[in-house]
Order: structure tokens, then sequence, then C-alpha cells
């Protein structure tokens, strides 16, 4: 491909792109397709002569397309969102041209020193002090992980890195029932161990851990000989968006010198609304804070904003400088490879560049709110239907349902039901959880294109559903 092609293939998939995302609306929200459909369509062994683009082009639209679930359709409404924009496609794009790797200032001092400053706005944005330094990792699984990491480091004086962990005391992690899977993987991959990750029970309306246990479970294991050494605290949990009470936790675990790691992944990019701060308070007093704005800020996945207190802490635990990656003559640069688990990174920082400088704050803030507030609505309308339950929230955007009609029996199998036939229906798109034992609906809001309107469409697609369901062999 010279030059002239390659700049008529990108006009090609510009325009391609521009028309996917302005009719996605009108395609099923979830992907059609049976197991295996897609695969059975692509040849079992690869070309050995190259194909025109023209035919990978048309393959795509015929093989691809059907076989994708769109999760930038106004009514994808399930999991959480990874809501993406315009500027933040744009700068993809430019990203891609350059395909810098990253892993040292030297590798690309701009791509370095941009990703300082946009974290910097990104902790100023959200109401996190100046005494935070950001890192851009590739997941929010990552930032965890390493947090764990430090933590673990911290707590055993680094004889974890020169030893290993056997002969150590058994390291504790504490954390609520509420936390996302992956520090359950974090603490596994630490070689921390399933058995020394404590939980610690919740309470409230917000379903956050209860300090007094956090309390008696670290002086339990202090006193069983146990070396406590981290906990993690959820702003806005995946199951039903549970807020641990950071300033009440932060408390203890300044008593008992724990690293205090929060995962904010969804809800932290709802922190640059004022309003909404109440639920991070305490934040200040944390180690570590991760929020994806890869989420909930209309930027393009990978893009996990990281924050530490002690960079130092960080970079001592993962920081390794062999011989061919030392930068000659030029020490006291930021090298943030040593601030990951993975050597390698991709420019992220300018997608973000773009999009707060395209958008400007004060609009990001007004998109979020409003997905709030669709939320609020949803949450009223559902609360005052009699057939339905609101089980959760709204914590955020975030709320959880279930179809419960008078009279019906095995209420979990009826809403499974529920949430199959409407997935197999596409007008929206919602996933499930379990909520006290009972099998429950979330809704969460965060489309970067939707309205009103569109929550309307798929709370009707939902009723409609559920009638049928009921006078069909649905209840009981
Ligand atoms: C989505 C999510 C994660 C995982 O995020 P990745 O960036 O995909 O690793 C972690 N914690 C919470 C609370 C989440 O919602």
């Amino acid at each position: 491909m010279d030059e002239q092609d390659l700049r008529a293939w990108m006009h090609r998939a510009a325009d391609w792109s521009a028309a996917y995302l302005a009719g996605v609306g009108e395609r099923p929200v979830r992907a059609q397709v049976a197991p295996g459909e897609v695969f059975r369509q692509i040849p079992a062994a690869p070309p050995e002569a190259g194909e025109p683009m023209e035919a990978i082009f048309a393959d795509l639209d015929r093989v691809i397309l059907p076989g994708m679930t769109h999760w930038q359709h106004p009514r994808f409404f399930a999991y959480f969102p990874a809501n993406a924009s315009p500027p933040s496609l744009v700068a993809e794009v430019v990203t891609a041209a350059m395909a810098a790797q990253c892993m040292l200032w030297q590798t690309s001092p701009a791509a370095t020193e941009l990703e300082s400053r946009v974290t910097d706005w990104l902790r100023d944005m959200i109401g996190l002090p100046g005494e935070f330094s950001g890192v851009i990792q590739d997941s929010a699984s990552g930032a965890t992980l390493a947090a764990l990491l430090t933590a673990r480091e911290r707590a055993l004086g680094f004889a974890g890195n020169r030893e290993g962990l056997s002969g150590q005391r058994a390291v504790r992690v504490y954390a609520s029932a509420q936390v996302h899977s992956s520090v359950d993987k974090a603490v596994r991959i630490a070689g921390i161990g399933d058995g020394n990750l404590v939980r610690i029970p919740v309470r409230g309306p917000l379903h956050g851990m209860d300090p007094a246990a956090l309390e008696a479970a670290v002086a339990a294991d202090r006193e069983a000989g146990h070396l406590p050494a981290a906990v993690v605290a959820c702003l806005g949990g995946t199951s039903i968006g549970a807020c641990d009470p950071i300033d009440a936790v932060a408390e203890v675990a300044r008593r008992h010198g724990l690293f205090l790691h929060v995962d904010a992944a969804w809800a932290g990019s709802a922190m640059i609304c004022p309003e909404f701060r109440d639920l991070m308070r305490g934040a200040a007093l944390a180690d570590s804070l991760v929020f994806n704005p890869h989420k909930w800020l209309f930027t393009h996945f990978d893009c996990s904003a990281h924050f530490v207190k002690d960079p130092r802490m960080l970079t001592d635990t993962l920081g390794l400088r062999p011989p061919f990656l030392r930068t000659l003559e030029r020490e006291g640069v930021v090298d943030y490879s040593e601030w990951s688990v993975p050597l390698g990174r991709r420019f992220r920082a300018l997608k973000l560049w773009f999009v707060i400088r395209s958008y400007g704050v004060e609009a990001l803030r007004e998109m979020i709110r409003c997905h709030v507030a669709f939320a609020r609505d949803l949450a009223a309308r559902i609360a005052a239907h009699p057939e339905f339950e609101l089980v959760t929230g709204p914590i955020l955007s975030l709320l959880t349902f279930r179809y419960a009609p008078a009279g019906a029996q095995d209420l979990d199998a009826l809403n499974e039901r529920l949430v199959a036939r409407i997935n197999d229906d596409g007008r929206t798109y919602l996933t499930q959880t379990r909520h006290d034992g009972h099998f429950v609906i979330r809704f969460q809001i965060g489309q970067t294109t939707t309205t009103w309107r569109d929550v309307e469409i798929a709370w009707e697609a939902v009723q409609e559903i559920a009638a049928t369901l009921r006078s069909g062999a649905g209840a009981g």
C-alpha cells in the first residue's frame, strides 16, 4: 500500500466509521449470532497471496459486523459503559499512525510529559489533592495489581521482592464482598492467596463496609500473628454500585498502618461533578486510587487513571532498570514503565487530551449529570409500577430491578427469562447480578449519545416483554 492507497483507505475507514456511528442505533444492541457462526465463515488457513482491500472491507460488513455487540449504541445499558467519543476516535487514529511505544521518557518525551500533565488535569477534575501523582495504566485490574504489590512490599519491607513469600508472615488484605473480581485476581497474582483476602460485612443504603468490623478483623489478625497490609475500598462497586465510607475506612487504615487503595473504576468519572463527591469523602487520605476514563469519561479503551501518593513506593516495587533500558545522561526523567506491570505502553494520554480540550470540563460534567438524572427518573418509574420492584439504587446512574407480578412463583427464573428475552429482542441490552441472594436486572446509563427517549424505549421494551412472559408460559 503506497501513500496514495493509504490516503484512500484511511478516507474509506473514516467514512465507514462515521456511517457506522450514525446508524448504530438502528442495529440490535447485542450480537444476535450463535456460537461458532462467525468462526465458520472465516477460512481455516490464511491466504498465501495478499487480497484486495476491497474484499477485506466487504467481509468486514458481511462477516464481522453481524457478530458485534454495539457498545456505542445509545441503548446499551448492560455491564458498565465503555463510552467513546468522536474526539477520542480521531486521537486514536493519529496515535495509531505514530504507533509509538512509550515505555520510557526517551522513547517519546511528549507522550510521557503529556501523560504527566493530563493525569494532573484528571486529578484536579475529580478533586483529589495535588500530592497525588498519576499514571495511565492499561486497566483498573492492572492498577489494582500494582497497588496490592506495593502494599505487600511496604508491609514486608521489600522482603517479598528479595526473598519471595515463603517463610513470610501471612499478608492480609481487607475488602467487602462488593469489590470487583480484579481484587481477587490481584490477591492471587501477588501471591497473597484467596485465604488472606478478608471479607468485611457491609451495611446501609450504599452497601459500604462496616468500619467497626474492619477494625475488629485487623485486630484479630494482629493477635493471630498475621501481617495486615492493605484495604481496598470501592467507590461504585460493579454489581450494584456499592460505596464504602472511605473516610472511616481511611481512619482504620491510618491507625493500623494499612495501605488504602480505592477502586473507583466506574464511578470515579462522576467525581468531576462536585455535587457527587460526598461519595468519595476521605479519598484524599488514600494511598492509591484508580478510575477508568475508558468507562464513563468518553475516552476509548484502554485508559485507566491511577493516582498514587508515593510514586517512589510504586517504582521501588515494580521498577527494574536493566542496562538496556537506561536513559543515558538523563537521570531524573519519568519512565512510566516503572509504574506498571507491563513494560510496553501505548500513547494513551493523547486521546484524553483531545477529549478534555474538545469538550471542556463543563460539557463532560453535563453529560454525566444527564445520565444520573435519567437514572433517577427511571428509578421513579420502576418504583411506581405495580409489577416491578426497584431493588437497589440508583447509585449515580446504576440501579437494579426485578419483575415481581402478584402471584408469580419463582422470581429468579422469571427474571432470568425476562433478561434473555430482552436481549434477544435487540432494542436494548441489559445484564444481571445477584443481590441478597436474588437474581436482579442491572440498568446503568452512561452512553455518549443516550437521550431520555432511549431510556424510555428500553423501559417500554422491558414492560412489553415482561407482559408477554406473564400471559404466555411465563409466571410461575
Ligand atoms: C470495570 C471494573 C473493574 C475492571 O476494570 P478493567 O479496567 O477492565 O480492569 C474494576 N473495578 C470496578 C469497580 C469495575 O467496575
